[in-house]
């Protein structure tokens, strides 16, 4: 439990999920190919994040359609409004989510199968 924490708390930060180092990414999108502290490779194999893209997906999916159902609801909004602020977070959420979720992705892939030499890490 508490390496999950700490792998998900540093993913949450966009802090490399191995080490805690910070500056993990070129920009908002682009996930650094190694880590610039403890040189880790992120993606050590073809398709790897593609369990990032469930994350990602999953999860802004969800958010949008509880935010739309508090619109039905909790607002007096036009059904045209509410159509496109529905489709709007639809678009948005899944872009502006997707690097977090490559972190949460790498840190879900540490929690399960850790490195051997891991548990020195999660001290730092
Ligand atoms: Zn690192």
């Amino acid at each position: 439990m508490h390496r999950f924490l700490t792998t998900f708390g540093r993913a949450l930060r966009r802090h490399c999920p191995y080490c805690g180092a910070s500056g993990v990414f070129d920009g908002w999108f682009t996930l650094k190919k190694r880590c610039p502290a403890c040189h880790t490779l992120y993606e050590h194999e073809e398709g790897y994040f593609l369990g990032s893209y469930v994350i990602n997906l999953g999860f802004t999916e969800l958010l949008t359609v509880l935010i739309v159902v508090w619109l039905i609801a909790g607002t007096d909004l036009s059904v045209l409004q509410m159509q496109i602020y529905g489709v709007g977070l639809a678009v948005l959420m899944p872009v502006l989510f997707y690097p977090l979720a490559l972190l949460l992705w790498v840190a879900l892939d540490i929690s399960i199968h850790p490195p051997s030499d891991f548990s020195k890490r999660v001290r730092r």
